[in-house]
């Protein structure tokens, strides 16, 4: 692979190497460290930074966003790197790589968790869990906290508990004039506003303060598989106890090729499957009773709904998501499921195109529901489910140009029945302004206000960008 052009004056990167703490790689002298900051989970993405720094706080953040400004260089920060734009690889420019601040302190008494910005997912759960106490995230440990929260954030406790933004007390964030200021209800709350749910656009986050709630350690959860036939029978029950069971149940619905699991019998491996993905944070007998309509329906190949640590839930799809693979992913939120959209789920779900594609529907709803449209700027309160097309294929897949088609098919196919926003962390690469716009609806305005009081020349631009309003 040939070495990138440095857009920098190497005297400047020197004195830049001099005024931090953490290391300042370069592709040319440190070059394992440099592609393992440069390893993200869509293996379709080939932008590349010149330069990466791995800060060890705040300072060194300060440090990197005046280099950035005075340089006018393009400048994004890594969380997990699961944005599937690929949008923490600031392209020839620079790239903050927060690998090294990954600390959690958890206040069990005032049930809160200071979070630094390079936290996965998985840091937070294993430090709350020692406490009982969980927020919301996402269902994959390995997702970046920071990515996952500043776009809105859903997983098994948002029926409960909303978007992971509801869950923001404080954040503190280094601003695009190297400031270091700290947002909540109280303190810049117009920036507190607009970092739930704005994305990366206001600055590099440097903790987030979350309020905990009463979860687990134990929990009823896991997954029951069927064969692909039972489809409309299984959709059709998930339906239902999704509309009627209690908040503590939230449920999630794929089709796909059954994966090689060692839960799922050897000789179903490959062929067409139906899984419900459940996590009960209830009492067990409450979990049993909601579950019973799972439980009883069709002829499962596979039941492995048990009580389990929740903190294992959370890492239950970790294998099913490796990095480096191609992703593409079409989605919509939908206000319930129609017939219409069932019929569209299945019949895209019969076409799936490789082994590593599903299709999917994840629960959300509830606690959403009950704020204003415009408490942060997440919005899409009105969303019942999240739909998703998901593509994924080999990179070396002689048939990797047509699996999009199904992608964009299943997509276009759903849409009307669709609310008509987006969800902003779901956006791929090519997805521009019109589905930014839809993603915020009618916060839109004042998001882009917001941003103009920020980050008026719009330095932080290596995301799903918000253009600030003059
Ligand atoms: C396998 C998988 C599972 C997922 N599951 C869920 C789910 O269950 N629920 C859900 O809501 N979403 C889910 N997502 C979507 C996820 O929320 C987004 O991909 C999110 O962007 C990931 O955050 P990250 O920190 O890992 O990403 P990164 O790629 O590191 O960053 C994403 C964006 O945030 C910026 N950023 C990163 N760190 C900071 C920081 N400290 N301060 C400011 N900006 C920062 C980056 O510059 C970039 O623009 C999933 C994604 C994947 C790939």
């Amino acid at each position: 692979m040939s070495t990138r052009t440095m857009p920098i004056d190497e005297t400047k990167i020197i004195a830049l190497r001099g005024r931090l703490r953490g290391p300042l790689l370069l592709e040319a002298s440190d070059r394992d460290a440099f592609a393992e900051s440069c390893r993200i989970w869509n293996g379709m993405i080939r932008s590349r930074p010149a330069l990466v720094v791995r800060p060890t706080g705040s300072a060194d953040i300060v440090e990197c966003v005046r280099f950035a400004r005075e340089h006018r260089l393009l400048i994004a920060a890594k969380g997990g790197g699961h944005n599937i734009a690929g949008t923490s690889l600031a392209a020839d420019g620079l790239t903050v790589d927060l690998c090294r601040m990954r600390g959690v302190l958890v206040d069990p008494v005032h049930k809160l968790a200071r979070v630094q910005g390079g936290c996965l997912l998985g840091d937070v759960d294993r430090e709350t869990q020692l406490h009982g106490l969980a927020t919301v995230l996402g269902f994959v440990s390995e997702t970046g906290v920071a990515g996952l929260t500043l776009g809105g954030g859903f997983g098994y406790l948002t029926r409960r508990f909303g978007w992971a933004s509801d869950n923001l007390v404080e954040v503190e964030i280094v601003t695009a004039d190297a400031r270091v200021l700290r947002a909540s209800a109280q303190e810049n709350p117009d920036l507190f506003w607009a970092l739930r749910g704005g994305g990366a656009n206001f600055g590099i986050v440097t903790s987030f303060t979350f309020r905990l709630h009463e979860v687990g350690p134990s929990v009823t959860a896991g997954m029951i598989a069927w064969p692909a036939e039972q489809a409309p029978e299984v959709l059709a029950t998930f339906a239902e106890v999704s509309a009627t069971a209690g908040r503590e149940l939230t449920l999630a619905t794929n089709l796909r090729l059954a994966p090689p699991a060692p839960f799922l019998p050897k000789d179903f491996h490959g062929k067409p499957m139906i899984g419900v993905i459940a996590c009960h944070t209830g009492t067990p007998a409450q979990a049993e009773r909601d579950l019973e309509p799972l439980r009883r329906c069709g002829k499962p190949i596979a039941d492995q709904l048990v009580q389990k640590p929740y903190a294992a839930q959370q890492m239950m799809l970790d294998a099913t998501q490796p990095k480096g693979l191609h992703y593409y992913w079409k989605s919509e939120y939908l206000p319930g499921l129609s017939a219409a959209a069932r019929e569209t789920f299945l019949k895209y779900g019969a076409r799936i195109p490789t082994a590593q594609s599903q299709i999917i529907l994840f629960q959300v709803g509830g606690a959403l529901g009950e704020r204003p449209a415009d408490d942060g700027a997440v919005g899409n309160r009105d969303a019942q489910f999240v739909f998703s097309a998901a593509g994924c294929w080999l990179p070396d897949d002689p048939n990797a140009q047509a699996h999009p088609h199904w992608v964009r098919d299943a997509w276009q196919a759903m849409k009307p029945h669709a609310t008509g926003g987006v969800y902003v962390n779901f956006l791929t690469e090519e997805e521009g302004e019109d589905r930014v716009r839809a993603a915020y609806g009618a916060n839109f305005a004042r998001l882009s206000a917001v941003k103009g009081q920020y980050d008026p020349d719009n330095l932080f631009r290596s995301n799903k960008n918000v253009l600030p309003q003059r």
